[in-house]
């Protein structure tokens, strides 16, 4: 497995290169904060790293990851307060702003991700 594998990161177009720790392997960026998932499997977490999907309208990896963690939160209150109509609005706001950013599908994905 070499550096050549890899595909640039698909936020910064920077270098990737492969960690390897105790238990498992990452694939980062060397210019920006973007990482993999851990994975055992080297091949996998090559694969995993090479199908990541670019981002939308060029969001930094750091707000990408920002974003989609308060749009879970506000997708999941929903359901922890049904009673609460501020969450209902909240997840309403949320979702206009993830659609300038992502398509409905992968705001689908996330909603269907954050259930599991
Ligand atoms: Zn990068």
């Amino acid at each position: 497995m070499n550096k050549k594998t890899l595909k640039d990161c698909p936020f910064c177009g920077g270098d990737a290169d492969i960690e390897k720790h105790d238990l498992y392997y990452e694939v980062f960026c060397t210019d920006c904060m973007a990482r993999s998932e851990g994975c055992t499997d080297i091949e996998e977490v090559v694969c995993l790293w090479n199908s990541r999907e670019n981002p939308p309208l060029g969001l930094s990896a750091v707000a990408q990851i920002y974003l989609e963690e308060i749009f879970i939160q506000s997708y999941e209150a929903q359901f922890m307060y049904p009673d609460d109509r501020n969450c209902g609005e909240e997840y309403t706001a949320m979702r206009e702003i993830m659609g300038a950013y992502y398509t409905d599908e992968q705001v689908e994905a996330l909603e269907i991700e954050s259930r599991q």
